[in-house]
């Protein structure tokens, strides 16, 4: 494998690394948000942001190269600059709506959402429906011109803070359960909607029940056809499992660990000096390199026009399993000091205390976008063409 990037990549790497020391930090900020604001329109300007996105939604339409977007990823992370807003909105929805939505769903949406002037939160799963989400029983009646949708969703981050939701809803009863399911987006702020919050074990509220008791969302606001919700949505899980296993996220965790081995090393802590200490944090180095090769692989390979297949598929396991790794090593360097620490959210996250947040953190994201196990099962059914989970064949 040759690893070297190559003349071209070489210049798009300085080329971009001349831009971020003009341009970030800036050098007077009066008001950050504002700041930040200006700095993400310059660098779409210079086709570093939503690079897949048409200027007209708000993009900087460039064609697809996923080594030039690893080296903007690699070389923002390295100086903290801004980079493409996350959510479920900018990271799912919004792609979603350019391969499937309407011409007028694409306009009104896609720019407002990436921009961040309006939130979205993702309703699928519901009590009884998550790994089996194609169970889901809220259903959508169509009377006249709008959809009556009545049913509750569960799990759903950021409902508190969302203006829409994009939703699947069951509103073809009569249908085998994958094909019974549209895709609809509604508005949240109307009655009919009620937003419980849910407290995890981090302290923090970013999920929520959301209960819809007779909500309206006109006919048109559906992506896909009638009983193409399925579909529509498996657009949407893959951008979720690709933000969620992405490798230069376990990169940056992996290096607060090594910081927080160094640091418990100039404190003398003798679990540096275990022997079982130094041997883990040697094999996660391992495990991170062989997800960044991985990573490389399926860049060529996508460079290449082929379709980065296995390899494409092991990404978020892959990448929560390293990650649950270097949280429990964490755990054991933090030692009793994660005891007696509160929780924190994350606005406050200094120091030690934030690696109590990614312990517990490392569950959840090991189960959001299709828990470990499912993955395991799509490896094997769609890499593998092993026989199918007998659980999926009614
Ligand atoms: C951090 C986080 C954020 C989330 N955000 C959202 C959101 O915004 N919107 C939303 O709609 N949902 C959200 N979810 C819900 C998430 O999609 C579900 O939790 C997930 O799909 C699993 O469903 P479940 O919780 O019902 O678990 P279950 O489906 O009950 O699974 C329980 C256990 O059984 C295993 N299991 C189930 N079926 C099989 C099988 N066939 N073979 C082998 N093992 C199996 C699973 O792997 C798991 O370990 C979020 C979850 C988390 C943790």
């Amino acid at each position: 494998m040759d690893l070297e990037l190559g003349s071209e990549y070489e210049a798009f790497r300085t080329e971009v690394a001349a831009f971020l020391r003009l341009a970030w930090p800036p050098k007077h900020i009066q008001d950050l948000p504002s700041a930040v604001a200006q700095f993400r329109q310059a660098a779409i300007a210079r086709g570093y942001l939503y690079r897949g996105f048409p200027k007209r939604y708000g993009g900087s339409e460039q064609p697809a190269d996923p080594m030039r977007a690893r080296i903007i990823r690699e070389a923002f992370g390295r100086v903290s600059a801004p980079k493409e807003l996350e959510g479920p909105g900018v990271s799912m929805l919004a792609p979603t709506l350019l391969g499937r939505g309407a011409e007028w769903q694409k306009e009104r949406f896609i720019g407002p959402t990436l921009r961040g002037e309006i939130v979205w939160c993702q309703g699928y799963s519901e009590p009884g429906a998550g790994s089996d989400l194609a169970s889901l029983k809220t259903r959508g009646v169509l009377e006249g011109d709008e959809w009556v949708v009545t049913g509750q969703k569960l799990w759903t981050t950021m409902a508190h803070r969302a203006d829409f939701m994009f939703a699947l809803v069951r509103t073809e009863p009569e249908a085998p359960k994958h094909s019974g399911l549209s895709y609809l987006l509604i508005d949240m702020k109307q009655p009919g909607i009620t937003v419980r919050p849910l407290k995890q074990m981090t302290g923090e509220r970013e999920f929520n029940e959301v209960f819809l008791d007779g909500v309206r969302t006109p006919k048109d606001w559906i992506v896909g056809g009638r009983g193409e919700g399925w579909d529509v949505s498996r657009t949407t899980l893959k951008h979720e499992r690709d933000t969620v296993g992405g490798a230069t996220r376990t990169e940056a965790m992996f290096g607060r660990l090594v910081e927080l081995a160094r640091a418990a090393e100039r404190d003398g802590d003798p679990a540096l000096q275990r022997d079982d200490v130094r041997q883990e944090l040697a094999r996660i180095e391992a495990y991170v390199l062989a997800q960044r090769y991985s990573s490389y692989r399926q860049a060529s390979m996508e460079l290449a026009g082929a379709a980065p297949g296995l390899i494409g598929l092991l990404n978020k396991l892959n990448g929560t399993l390293i990650g649950h790794r270097i949280a429990n090593l964490a755990q054991d360097l933090i030692a009793d000091a994660g005891l007696s620490m509160p929780p924190v959210s994350r606005a406050e996250n200094r120091g030690p205390e934030k690696w109590v947040n990614q312990i517990m953190g490392s569950l959840g994201v090991a189960i959001a976008g299709g828990a470990s196990n499912i993955q395991r099962n799509v490896i094997a059914e769609r890499g593998l063409g092993l026989p199918r989970d007998a659980g999926d064949r009614a």
